[in-house]
């Protein structure tokens, strides 16, 4: 058995201090952090750029991965279900750590270790969970939590001398004082994104998506319009987005697909709205929802400019903004 292993590494505290313990003990190590669609501290100083960061410091290779398709169908359809939110944890985590097995045969690794605590998550670092991860990912007996190892039976490392188990913690729950311990102790400092920074377990954020996912929407290209705008389901079933200030108008207009309907009150003060996969017989509400939210709003009557984003059809409708509660009942978060 070779003295080398993968580390899941996505730059928080738990990962850093795993990848420390490992390094103290001489193990060779190539990091592997994914990014999602839906991690919410990807720009700069965010998760992929702290993972960069960890590995500099630690003087390992890093290979980022980037989890699109597949990870949406873990999304839509999550075989062992969500947590509390519309984060599916245990589905995602086979996904990531069966990536993982497969650079640690690639790279000819005896073992993966990650920074997760024993009962530190409710959904996914269960005794139980994490023994299911375990088993479905392929790396039974070859997964290793330095973290909480004291406290799991001994993997094939610990077991063949390669890890020393002495050397391995046994921490558990939710307190992250004695994380914060080690950090200090090793001179680990500035770690960002203890929740992980996945947007699916933010409340207001997981209706949207459960919102994409009844309605057969769920996409990468949809995925992206959530980060801008408000959300509106229209009667007819369709998808109304609306910019809530001029960096959202802009970016819902570059975002526009042939066959969506942009909509804006200029001259009047007001926001730009895109519709999605709706036709003719959504304008009307489009434009009403979007006057809704111009500086016309008291207004009985608002002329609201419309454009299909491809094949030049435009034209303007004069409609009549919507009251408060009426708004209110077509909005998704
Ligand atoms: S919080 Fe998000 S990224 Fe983390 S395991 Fe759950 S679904 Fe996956």
């Amino acid at each position: 058995m070779k003295r080398k292993a993968i580390a899941l590494l996505s730059g928080g505290l738990d990962s850093t201090l795993a990848a420390n313990l490992m390094k103290q003990q001489g193990i060779e190590i190539v990091a592997l952090s994914f990014v999602t669609p839906f991690c919410q501290c990807s720009g700069k100083g965010g998760c992929g750029s702290r993972a960069t960061e960890v590995a500099r410091s630690l003087g390992v290779e890093l290979r980022v991965e980037a989890l699109r398709e597949e990870y949406l169908d873990v999304v839509r359809s999550p075989a062992r279900g969500y947590g509390k939110n519309m984060n599916p944890c245990i589905d995602c985590r086979i996904l990531m750590f069966s990536r993982a097995r497969e650079l640690m045969e690639r790279e000819g690794a005896s073992f993966v270790f990650t920074g997760e605590v024993l009962g530190e998550r409710p959904m996914s670092q269960r005794r139980d969970s994490m023994r299911v991860i375990e088993k479905e990912s392929g790396l039974e007996g070859r997964l290793l939590r330095p973290l909480s190892a004291g406290l799991l039976p001994p993997t094939e490392a610990e077991e063949k001398g390669i890890v020393d188990r002495s050397k391995l913690l046994s921490v558990s729950g939710r307190s992250r004082k004695p994380q914060m311990k080690l950090a200090q102790q090793m001179g680990v400092s500035d770690y960002p994104c203890p929740a992980g920074g996945c947007l699916l377990t933010d409340p207001a954020y997981a209706r949207k998506v459960k919102d994409l996912v009844e309605h057969g929407e769920l996409t990468m290209k949809n995925v992206n319009l959530l980060r801008a705008g408000r959300h509106y389901r229209l009667a007819d079933g369709h998808k109304l987005v609306v910019g809530r200030n001029e960096g959202e108008n802009k970016a819902l207009e570059s975002m526009a697909e042939p066959g969506d309907f942009v909509f804006s009150t200029l001259p009047i003060p007001g926001p730009v709205a895109l519709l999605r996969g709706g036709g003719n017989g959504s304008l009307e509400s489009s434009a009403r929802i979007c006057a809704s939210h111009s500086d016309a709003k008291q207004e009985k009557r608002v002329p609201v400019n419309w454009r299909k984003a491809s094949g030049g059809q435009e034209g303007v409708l004069d409609v009549s903004p919507l009251a408060p509660d009426e708004l209110k009942a077509f909005r998704i978060e």
